[in-house]
Formats: C-alpha cells, sequence, structure tokens
C-alpha cells in the first residue's frame, strides 16, 4: 500500500464527464488499497474568467478581494469531485487550502507555502477516506487572510503536500502525455520524455515549460518526491521527474516564455548605486526581474535593460520612470513584444560550443539576439515575440535533443 497525491489540472476537471472520469481513477486507485489525496484546479479556464470578471469590475482589483474571487474556482471543482467519489461508494472530504492547514506568507496572488499543518488531512486518510484539497491557495496565519500561490500553484500544493505526509509520489495530471522535448502545442513532433532530472526540469519551467510550476519542482527536489507527469485522459507512463536519470543528453529540451516585458532604462549615469537604486525599487513592489544586461558607457552614461512579467509591467514602469527622473537618466522603454528562447540539458556543463551553435541557428533563420543569459545547463535568448515559434522549431531541428532510452 503507497500513500499517493494525485493532481488534477483546468482541463483534466473542466467538464461533469471529466469530473467523473477523474473520480473513478481515483476510487480505482483508493479500492487497490492506497491512500489517495487530491489536489484540484478550477475547472477549464475558471481561473482567467474570474480574472477576467474582476477586471470588468474594476482596472484596479483589490489584491485581497482578487484572492477571495480565485480561490473560489478550486472550491468549486474540489466539492463536485468529492461528490463524484462518494457517489463511487469511497468515503470523500473536500478541504480549502486553509483547512488543510497550508500556511503561507502573506503576499496575495504570489504567496510562499512556509509549512503545511496536514493533522486534518492524516485523520481523514486514517478514517479511510479520500482527502480532495483545492490546489493554489492557503491562508496566512497572522492575518488569517486567505492567499493564492501564483498561476499554476496547484502544482506546488501537490507536491508540498506529497512532501508534508511524506508521499510514494506526487501525480500530476494534465493536458499532454508529460514532458516534452518542447512544447508540443508549438512543436508537433516534439518527444515525450521518459524522464528529467530536478535539475533539467526547474530549468525548463522557469524558461517557460508550463507543464510544471517552477516552486514545485523545487520542492520535489529538495524532499526527494518523485513527481510523475501523465495524462489524465489514458493509463500510458509519462515523464519521471527525478534525481538522478539514466542519461544527460547536452540538449534535454527547448523552452520557450511570451510572458516578459522588456524594460529599458536610457542615458543612466555609469555610478556606483544606481543599479541598486533600480533594483531595490522593483524589489520592494514585489516585481520579478529576470534577465538584466548593461550595456557598455559612453561618456559617463549607459542603458540597463531587464525583463519582468507582462503582468506586472505598470508596476514596473512606474517605478522605473520615477528612478530615472531621481537619477536624471534620460527616460524608460516598455517593449511587450519579446519572448524568450532556452536551450536546457545537463550535458552542457562538459559541453564547448552550444552557445555558438544555438546563435548561428538563429542567424541562420535571419532571427536577432536582443538579450543573453546563462547557467551551467541553460542558455536563454531574447528575440522579437513574432520570431519565437520560428526560434523554437529551429533549435529543436537543430539541437534534435536524443529520444529517451525505451524510445528507440
Ligand atoms: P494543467 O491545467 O493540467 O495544470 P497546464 O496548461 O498548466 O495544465 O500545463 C500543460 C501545458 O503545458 C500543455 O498543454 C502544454 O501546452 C504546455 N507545455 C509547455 N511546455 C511543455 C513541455 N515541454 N512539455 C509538455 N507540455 C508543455
Ligand atoms: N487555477 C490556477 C491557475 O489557473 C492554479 C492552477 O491551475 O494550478 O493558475
Ligand atoms: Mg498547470
Amino acid at each position: 500500500m503507497a500513500l499517493i497525491v494525485q493532481k488534477y489540472g483546468g482541463t483534466s476537471v473542466g467538464t461533469a464527464e471529466r469530473i467523473k472520469r477523474v473520480a473513478g481513477r481515483v476510487a480505482e486507485t483508493h479500492n487497490a488499497g492506497n491512500d489517495v489525496v487530491v489536489v484540484v484546479s478550477a475547472m477549464g479556464k475558471g481561473t482567467d474568467d474570474l480574472i477576467a470578471l474582476a477586471a470588468d469590475v474594476t482596472s484596479n482589483p483589490y489584491p485581497r478581494e482578487m484572492d477571495m474571487l480565485l480561490t473560489a474556482g478550486e472550491r468549486i471543482s474540489m466539492a463536485l469531485c468529492a461528490m463524484a467519489i462518494h457517489d463511487l461508494g469511497v468515503p470523500a472530504m473536500s478541504l480549502t487550502g486553509s483547512q488543510a492547514g497550508i500556511l503561507t506568507t502573506s503576499v496575495h496572488g504570489q504567496a510562499e507555502i512556509l509549512d503545511i499543518r496536514a493533522d486534518r488531512v492524516r485523520r481523514g486518510l486514517d478514517d479511510g477516506m479520500v482527502v480532495i484539497v483545492a490546489g493554489f491557495q492557503g491562508v496566512d496565519p497572522v492575518a488569517k487572510e486567505v492567499t493564492t500561490l501564483g498561476r499554476g500553484g496547484s502544482d506546488a500544493t501537490a507536491v508540498a503536500l506529497a512532501a508534508s505526509l511524506g508521499a510514494d509520489v506526487c501525480e500530476i495530471y494534465t493536458d499532454v502525455d508529460g514532458v516534452f522535448t518542447a512544447d508540443p502545442r508549438v512543436i508537433p513532433d516534439a518527444r515525450k520524455l521518459d524522464e528529467v532530472s530536478f535539475e533539467e526540469m526547474l530549468e525548463l519551467a522557469g524558461a517557460g515549460a508550463g507543464v510544471l510550476m517552477a516552486r514545485s519542482v523545487e520542492v520535489g527536489r529538495r524532499y526527494k518526491i518523485p513527481i510523475h507527469v501523465r495524462s489524465s485522459f489514458h493509463s500510458g507512463e509519462g515523464t519521471w521527474v527525478k534525481e538522478e536519470t539514466m542519461e544527460e543528453p547536452i540538449v534535454r529540451g527547448v523552452a520557450h516564455d511570451s510572458s516578459e516585458a522588456k524594460v529599458t532604462v536610457h542615458g543612466v549615469p555609469d555610478k556606483p548605486g544606481v543599479a541598486a537604486d533600480i533594483f531595490e525599487g522593483l524589489a520592494g513592489a514585489d516585481v520579478l526581474v529576470d534577465m538584466i544586461v548593461q550595456n557598455v558607457s559612453i561618456e559617463g552614461v549607459t542603458d540597463i535593460s531587464f525583463t519582468v512579467p507582462k503582468a506586472s509591467i505598470d508596476r514596473a514602469r512606474t517605478i522605473a520612470e520615477r528612478t530615472a527622473a531621481d537619477m536624471g537618466a534620460r527616460g524608460v522603454d516598455i517593449d511587450s513584444n519579446i519572448a524568450k528562447v532556452s536551450l536546457v540539458g545537463a550535458g552542457m556543463k562538459s559541453e564547448l560550443g552550444i552557445a555558438s551553435r544555438m546563435f548561428r541557428i538563429l542567424s541562420d533563420h535571419q532571427i536577432n539576439i536582443e538579450m543573453i543569459s546563462t547557467s551551467p545547463i541553460r542558455i536563454s535568448c531574447v528575440v522579437r515575440g513574432d520570431d519565437v515559434e520560428a526560434a523554437v522549431g529551429a533549435l529543436h531541428d537543430g539541437f534534435q535533443p536524443p529520444a529517451s532510452p525505451t524510445e528507440e
């Protein structure tokens, strides 16, 4: 008998019919003698619909009320799932994030899990029940306010619960068959990977492979929880995200991300403290900065460019314009038509010439590189937003990430 955490994403619980199918799989796992904890997302595009509804009411929703609104999405799916599981003769109980003891920081819309007091979940399991937990939400224990964990946060709920309960595996059920060598919706001939290391998955997710939220991978790595990403539509094996993989390919996959915009502060005085002023202001306003490039200085002034999520562009603009005025910089430019394309692979650590090959492939396709950043196992380039699909296709063809061992 095992303790299994199963997470079902929005598409997997998108209709009453699909919820009944999920219930069938949960009941089967329970009836086979396992303890099962289920984490659910909002139905279909439920979270997007709630965000759009808020935007129809106000252009500046209060973050606390936004979290009150968005947590409702997962609450609907958890109750419906519990009902469907009951119908199959299996005792089940749904819990909100707060009831499940998911304690978070206080940042609305981007809270981090601090601790899970899972006694109520454990009691439910001890009583022979399937426990269903609403994903993507928790509670700030000091202010007793409901919080959300950021988009895709149900993955983090699932892996953190698996870690806290000491689960044998965390299964992430989604609308694709696993983790692919590139987003299969953009590259139809991308291949499913049998396995990928935590280290690589963290880089892929951080570079835009939205199949897993990066923070969930971080928790999996820290607590050594194997994550099985698989389809909710059939029972075939998916992709195992785990500590060690049999092979360390140079390039495991290509990821892309069109969710960021580029901010450039022009004519910044080239002296100590200037970068600190800009980025302290952004951090203070909870704006996550990704890539940063400072150009060479000409006659004592330089340009600084950085990327931020499009969702925080208004805050970033306000801070950048204020700091630019204070330091006597020339002005601020915002460019939303950019995208980032990245190569990820653990074998890159010991291989020369990958960056130059990547740049040559992009240039052969007339794609201009605007910014570059690297980690030991990743190379990312910012390109024009309109060029991103061509860039992913060219790099996927050019590097031909090797087939997984079982996939000859
Ligand atoms: P869920 O609602 O189940 O959480 P998501 O939409 O968050 O589903 O994640 C699944 C989607 O991730 C897929 O439909 C796919 O388009 C996208 N995706 C991006 N990169 C990859 C990749 N490398 N492998 C698999 N899916 C990917
Ligand atoms: N429903 C939330 C979202 O759409 C959380 C999740 O699905 O993981 O981002
Ligand atoms: Mg998701």
